[in-house]
Parts: C-alpha cells; sequence; structure tokens
C-alpha cells in the first residue's frame, strides 16, 4: 500500500515536471492542446473556478512577475539539498571520485551566474534613441520582415528580426522567445548568456541522474541483493528479481530515487530543447522566425503580413553565414559595440 502511495505521488510530480518544462518551451500547440482541454473542463468545473484559474493563467503567463523564478530556485534548491544532505555522502562512503561528486556544485555555481546574467540583462529592447541603429544591423527579407513596418503598440519602426513582446510590452531586436522562467525575452543581447544557463542546466540534472544512478547501481551489486529470495504474499519463496529491486530501492530510498526519476526526465526534455536551441543558433535562426518560417509558404495564414496583392513567397534564411560566423553573432553581438560608442 505504501508503495503504491509512493508510486502515486511519483507519477503526479513526474506529470508536474514535465508540464512546467513544456511551459518553457511553450509552443502554439500546446497552447491548442490546453485550450482544448480546458473545452472539455468548462462543461464540469463551476465558472467562478474558471474565472480564478483564467486570472491566474493570465497573471502567470502574460504578466511579468517572478513566480517561475522562485519555483526554479525552490525546485534547485530542493534537488541540491538532496544531493548534499544523502547521495554525496553515501558516495563518499563508496569511495566515488570527490572531484566527480563537486562537478554538480561548480555546474550550479554557473549556471545561477548565467541564469542571473540571462535575467538582468537588457534583451535587446528598441527606443526611440536606438532605433536607427537596429535597422541597420539586419537586411529586410520583404518576407518575413517589410522594410517600412511600423509597430502598432510602440509606433517604432521595426529593425528585421524584432518583435513585439506582448508580456513585456516592448520591441526587442533580434527578438526570440519570451522565457518565464527568466520572466524576461530572449533578444540580441542575452541570447548569450540564456544558451550557457542551459548549457550548465542539462549538465548538471544529467551529471546527477548518472550519479544518483551509479550510486543505486553500486549498492545493489555490493549487497548482492540478486542472489537473495523473499517471501511472496502467498508465502512462497521467490528470487529476487528486477520488479522487486525497483520496489525494494523506491521503499529504502524513496527521495533519491524521486530525484533520479525528476532530473532524468528533466535531462532528456532539457537536452531536447538545448539540441533545438544550438540548432537555431548554428543556423541563424530565432525561434520566432523558426515558427512564422514553418508556416511563410502559407498565403492564408495571418502570422506573415504581407500585403494581399503580394505573390506568395518561400521564406529563406538570409541570415545564415556560416557555422562560425553565426556563433560569432550570438557570442559576440555588434549593437552593443554601437551602443558603447554612442556613449
Ligand atoms: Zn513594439
Ligand atoms: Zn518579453
Amino acid at each position: 500500500m505504501d508503495f503504491l502511495i509512493l508510486f502515486l505521488f511519483y507519477l503526479v510530480f513526474m506529470l508536474v515536471s514535465v508540464v512546467m518544462v513544456c511551459i518553457c518551451s511553450k509552443t502554439h500547440r500546446l497552447k491548442g492542446l490546453v485550450q482544448g482541454g480546458a473545452q472539455i473542463c468548462s462543461c464540469i468545473i463551476p465558472e467562478c473556478i474558471q474565472r480564478a484559474v483564467r486570472k491566474l493563467l493570465h497573471y502567470l503567463f502574460h504578466t511579468r512577475n517572478h513566480a517561475f523564478i522562485i519555483l526554479h530556485l525552490v525546485l534547485q534548491g530542493t534537488v541540491y539539498t538532496e544531493y548534499t544532505w544523502e547521495i554525496f555522502g553515501y558516495c563518499q562512503e563508496l569511495e566515488f571520485s570527490l572531484y566527480y561528486l563537486l562537478l554538480p556544485y561548480l555546474l550550479l555555481i554557473i549556471c545561477l551566474i548565467f541564469f542571473t546574467l540571462t535575467c538582468l540583462t537588457n534583451p535587446g529592447t528598441i527606443t526611440k534613441e536606438n532605433e536607427l541603429l537596429f535597422l541597420q544591423v539586419y537586411e529586410f527579407d520583404e518576407v518575413m520582415f517589410p522594410k517600412n513596418a511600423r509597430c502598432s503598440t510602440c509606433d517604432l519602426r521595426k529593425p528585421a528580426r524584432s518583435k513585439h513582446c506582448s508580456v513585456c510590452n516592448w520591441c526587442v531586436h533580434r527578438f526570440d522567445h519570451h522565457c518565464v522562467w527568466v520572466n524576461t525575452c530572449i533578444g540580441a543581447w542575452n541570447t548569450r548568456y540564456f544558451l550557457i544557463y542551459l548549457l550548465t542546466l542539462t549538465a548538471s540534472a544529467a551529471i546527477m541522474a548518472i550519479i544518483s544512478t551509479m550510486f543505486l547501481v553500486c549498492l545493489v551489486t555490493m549487497s548482492d541483493l540478486y542472489q537473495e529470495t523473499y517471501i511472496d504474499d502467498l508465502g512462497h519463496s521467490q528470487a529476487v528479481d528486477t520488479a522487486f529491486l525497483i520496489q525494494y530501492l523506491f521503499l529504502t530510498f524513496p527521495r533519491i530515487v524521486f530525484l533520479l526519476g525528476f532530473v532524468t526526465v528533466l535531462s532528456f526534455l532539457l537536452g531536447g530543447y538545448l539540441c533545438f536551441a544550438l540548432y537555431l543558433a548554428a543556423t541563424n535562426q530565432t525561434t520566432n522566425e523558426w515558427y512564422k518560417g514553418d508556416w511563410a509558404w502559407c498565403q492564408l495564414c495571418p502570422v506573415v503580413v504581407r500585403p494581399p496583392s503580394a505573390e506568395p513567397q518561400i521564406y529563406q534564411n538570409i541570415h545564415s553565414h556560416g557555422l562560425w560566423s553565426n556563433l560569432r553573432e550570438i557570442f559576440l553581438p555588434a549593437v552593443p559595440y554601437y551602443e558603447r560608442k554612442k556613449k
């Protein structure tokens, strides 16, 4: 019974984790799924609760707030507390290499530095003062970014590759996406910090999953549990099998198995998202352009603004100039230089 309750908790926890990470990479398809689910729920949930949920979701995803930053720090703090409190000590007793065991802390420090830099760095907001400078940075392709477009909210000319963020209420140069986990836009000036933050976060989750797995494997091998027998519910003696071992580890080290499950799921999700972000960086695309480019062939699609009389044009990425040049553009963005020169 205990095992069943623990397992149910575990499933709920995993589900929440998956949803939380999906929110980070929020796609319009996910939004569609959520809206579909909301329509089904609207038949059974009272109106006042629906209104409260809508208000909460609006606050969480459509206004700037620190909720996800706090959640992020709480989750990271919980994982590292459990690691320090149990795994680190047990692994030291099993004579794991100290350098190996200290690696997650090194990654944590780098991760927190770049997390702070991503949060606090101006993503490349467009103002009346820098509008002209930004207009010169990228070429207009006349498909996704027409030359004389203006932002209807800021009333500024829209430089190529920029977009208005409805959450922050400003236009951002080389807009990638608005990230709730860092409570700001990812744009020309903080994409580099965001990528390193993502890389170290993924690496710390993966290294923790590896250490926890090695600890549990080491424990099973050293205790010769595989050669033991146990008495089942009917009173028969049974040889220990994998299902029994998982149950045994779950009941003996519930927090470590929880942590292992969480960081494993997180590693795969973050790893997948990191590969996508690196692919975009290598091909000099932003998430915004990738999404719009996906649909740019469609004349009826409202995502790409073009005159109704215009011939349908296929979007082509004109900003990619080879891998190193694309990476240099992200890690050494040109505009801060112009900004410094101006000052
Ligand atoms: Zn704007
Ligand atoms: Zn934003």
